[in-house]
């Protein structure tokens, strides 16, 4: 290194010239009181108070009301549906009535407020959906929040035959849109929120190949050809609904649809419990699994003596988890699903048949409703691997048919009612997991209380058993009659 002091006077020079072309430059180009916002294409020139902006022309360049009051010290922005809310001197927002936190407060200027950077794109911007995006003059204001709140989403599939049913839980009521995008995949649009997935969200289905979210929006990607066919929002919890299937048309002719059975739709009949699960056991000895089984085998037969086709759930002595039971009926394209159990009450005055079809809100119509249901529920639980995520699911397929379930319901009781003489006892709704993935009119008939001694020996006997099955199979009847 030789000659230092001349390279220090270089250096001098150069940040003069540097400064003298800046000192000429600048002000023409950056003004550095005012920062150029642009939206749809029109910018305006924001005065700017050192690191704050004046709020109202922004507001205004979206199109966005904004009126003070002069009681409240507050302002109020309009926008579309949004009402939001703040106060200057105060680092609170209020969003359609719920407090956000922010990270700094917005202050009295002379345009009336003005406030940080952050807190417009953050507080402001964000909750009437939009976002500051950086350009070279200033900002553009862009659709879509950058600090949305997060929404929890838990994904769960189920494939039926011919479609797939997509439940997206979220963990708040947020407004949720789904659409399908032009490259075949789905989209769904979260309005001021950020979706997040469950970290347990582990998806099974044929049709979904992958579910991803981008912070905005959850991505959907499924099998060729398979594409939304129908969406819907349910509440409580709050949730997305999505009917998966094929949507394209394929060159080739259809191939047959493949199912497990020819001839007629069945009506499949649930023998309850088996295997080593007995069920109720009365003092008599007579136990569930085999008086079901036996009723079965009766209406069973009542039934193909009237023309229609059966199918029995299980074999004697065969165990099957409550969930495979419905299975089975699904796959058999079943028109109808009856699941045939005895009840059991620590009251052995307790008697009566009761027909019950599925509740979707986990609620029975009463406490007794709610134990037997309790009781069912706990049948071959052991085998039975099923998760909660996956009830959420089942109970949904049943949905659809909730209301024919309530009118076969009505069609049997009122027929075994006239052969017991009951009038107490009667049709009941109950969350029985045996009902819930029934894609088809469902029902659950406890047959009568095997707790009870005198109708405990009244269900041992084949006459009263043959009995049930044609007050059964009447009723199925006259619900298959009605218009
Ligand atoms: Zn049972």
């Amino acid at each position: 290194m030789i000659d230092p002091a001349g390279t220090h006077m270089r250096k001098v020079l150069i940040a003069s010239i540097i400064f003298l072309l800046g000192a000429s430059l600048l002000p023409a180009q950056v003004d550095l009181h005012t920062v150029e916002f642009q939206y749809a294409g029109r910018g305006v020139l924001v005065p700017k108070l050192g690191t704050r902006i004046e709020v109202i022309p922004i507001l205004a360049l979206i199109g966005a009301g904004a009126e003070y009051s002069r009681a409240a010290g507050t302002y109020v922005v309009a926008y579309g549906e949004k009402r939001l809310q703040f106060t200057p001197g105060h680092k609170l927002v209020m969003v359609d009535g719920k407090l956000l936190d922010t990270m700094d407060a917005p202050v009295p200027s002379p345009g009336g407020v003005a406030a940080s950077l952050d807190f417009i794109d953050r507080s402001l911007l964000g909750p009437l959906g939009f976002r500051l995006d950086p350009i070279p003059q200033g900002y553009r204001i862009v659709p879509g929040a950058r600090f949305a709140e997060p929404v929890t989403v838990r994904a769960a599939a189920a494939d039926f035959a011919a479609t797939t049913t997509l439940v997206l839980t979220l963990d708040r009521a947020v407004i949720a849109e789904a659409e399908s995008t032009e490259d075949g995949g789905i989209v769904v649009h979260f309005d001021d929120a950020s979706p997040r997935l469950d970290p347990g969200t582990l998806l099974r289905s044929r049709r979904v190949r992958s579910l991803t979210s981008n912070g905005r929006e959850i991505l959907i990607e499924t099998g060729a050809d398979i594409g939304l066919l129908n969406w819907h929002n349910l509440d409580d919890p709050p949730r997305v609904i999505l009917e998966l299937g094929r949507v394209y048309p394929t060159p080739t002719p259809a191939p047959a649809r493949v199912v497990e059975r020819s001839g007629p739709p069945p009506i499949v009949i649930d023998p309850g419990h088996g295997g080593k699960d007995t069920g109720a056991v009365a003092r008599t000895g007579l136990n569930e699994r085999d008086l079901t089984m036996s009723v079965a085998r009766y209406l069973s037969a009542e039934l193909r003596a009237r023309g229609h086709a059966v199918r029995l759930t299980r074999e004697d002595g065969e165990g099957r988890a409550l969930t495979d039971r419905t299975a089975i009926a699904n796959r058999l394209e079943a028109k109808i699903f009856v699941s045939l159990h005895a009840n059991s009450s620590t009251f052995s005055s307790v008697k009566g048949a009761e027909t019950y079809y599925m509740s979707l809100d986990d609620q029975a119509t009463d406490e007794a409703a709610a134990a037997t249901a309790k009781l069912e529920n706990e049948a071959g639980a052991s085998s039975d691997g099923r998760s909660d995520l996956d009830l959420i699911l089942w109970d949904l397929a049943q949905a659809s048919a909730l209301n024919e379930s309530a009118g076969l319901a009505v069609a049997v009781q009122t027929r075994l009612n006239a052969l017991l003489d009951l009038r107490d006892r009667g049709v009941k709704q109950a969350p029985f997991v045996v009902l819930t993935g029934a894609t088809m009119p469902a029902i659950l008939v406890e047959v009568g209380f095997l707790s009870n001694p005198t109708e405990a020996s009244r269900l041992g006997s084949a006459e009263h058993q043959q009995a049930l099955a044609r007050a059964i199979a009447t009723g199925i009847e006259a619900f298959l009659s009605e218009p």
